[in-house]
């Protein structure tokens, strides 16, 4: 059986057109998917009977079920799914004051990329996720919605390393972007990456308006070899050199995030680093205060550390956001509730 949401438009229409059936038969039922998560073919009232027969014979929709829901005081949602093959992966929907309805998806189960204070690599990958899974999720949150709410933004910051399955990724965004699916802009795209420069090469030369926000830590190869191990293969020359092109290309200034690790990270002699790194770029800092991790040894900085932190940057001209914390309660750290669940392939120190 074929997963539906791993269909292209493209896929799709030529399914119906190979069958002697009208093409906009196609978009018809991809609506209906889109507006309505959770549908089955036998819903679709619009369609013929036997055709909906036909369909519920060559595609499964849904191939996710809900192994867990949680949901934090500031209406902040994270779903944990299970996968057809067992398999366990997270996503978040995240909702604010302005009427943004975001989600934030996982596009790996686990992650290769080994930063040593995130929960999603502690075990390492275990494979990568379809298109058809990566929508899933988003639909899978759009359900948690009231009927006729709209998801504004995607944030691909969940589990796993995006450009390294960048194949399955794009489709799936396209999915979220077409007026056919969540008619989303492109713009209220953001995926973010450990910097892989090539990765952000060939994104940049889509032209695509999406959002770039490159993981740096650390303001020197020195100190971000140890917190984001990938980084003795790349170095941040070769990163920043990626994310300039980005620029260049797409006319969007890229974000650097930096989480904030007391003691480790977070001094005055950082900061002042991370100003002649970026002094010059058109770039924007997105300070995240660390969301402690069961077992592993690392703290927040107390508000006046970041505070300080964050005052260097934009006393020297750089622009600043300091990621407002959410659904701390509900293990919001990717990869924290996937761990904290029985069954989790290894517990780790906080079992
Ligand atoms: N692989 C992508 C997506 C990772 S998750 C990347 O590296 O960017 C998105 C961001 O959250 C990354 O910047 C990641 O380093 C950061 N992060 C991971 N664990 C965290 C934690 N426990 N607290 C705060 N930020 C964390």
């Amino acid at each position: 059986m074929l997963h539906l949401l791993d269909q292209t438009p493209e896929h799709l229409r030529a399914w119906f057109t190979e069958r002697g059936l009208p093409a906009f038969r196609a978009a018809q039922v991809r609506r209906w998917v889109f507006a309505k998560p959770g549908i089955e073919f036998d819903q679709m009232s619009d369609l013929a009977r036997p055709l909906r027969e036909q369909l519920a014979e060559a595609f499964c929709i849904w191939t996710t079920r809900v192994a867990a829901r949680k949901k934090a005081a500031d209406q902040t949602e994270k779903l944990l799914l299970e996968l057809s093959d067992g398999q366990r992966i997270e996503c978040v929907l995240l909702r604010d004051d302005k009427g943004h309805q975001t989600v934030c998806i996982s596009t790996q189960v686990g992650c290769a990329m080994g930063c040593v204070f995130c929960a999603s690599g502690l075990d390492g990958v275990v494979r990568s996720l379809t298109t058809g899974e990566i929508v899933e999720e988003m639909l899978r949150l759009k359900q948690l919605l009231p009927d006729g709410e709209r998801l504004t933004h995607v944030v691909v910051m969940g589990m796993g390393e995006p450009l390294v399955n960048l194949d399955r990724l794009l489709p799936a965004l396209e999915m979220a972007t077409h007026r056919d699916g969540l008619g989303i802009s492109a713009r209220r795209v953001t995926i973010s990456t450990v910097g892989i420069p090539k990765g952000i090469r060939r994104l940049a030369d889509l032209n695509c308006q999406y959002h770039l926000a490159v993981s740096l830590h650390a303001p020197d190869d020195d100190l971000r070899n140890r917190l984001v191990p990938t980084n003795r293969k790349i170095g941040i020359a070769a990163i920043l050199e990626a994310a300039d092109y980005y620029f260049e290309k797409t006319g969007r200034r890229v974000t650097f995030e930096y989480v904030l690790l007391a003691g480790i990270n977070d001094q005055p002699e950082h900061a002042a680093r991370l100003v002649a790194l970026l002094k010059g770029r058109p770039a924007l800092v997105n300070l995240i205060p660390y969301n402690p991790v069961a077992g592993l040894p690392y703290r927040t900085p107390a508000p006046a550390a970041s505070a300080r932190f964050a005052g260097a940057l934009e006393h020297a001209g750089i622009t600043v956001a300091t990621r407002f914390r959410k659904g701390d309660r509900i293990d919001a750290a990717c990869g924290q509730l996937r761990r904290s669940q029985p069954g989790a392939p290894d517990r780790g120190a906080d079992a």
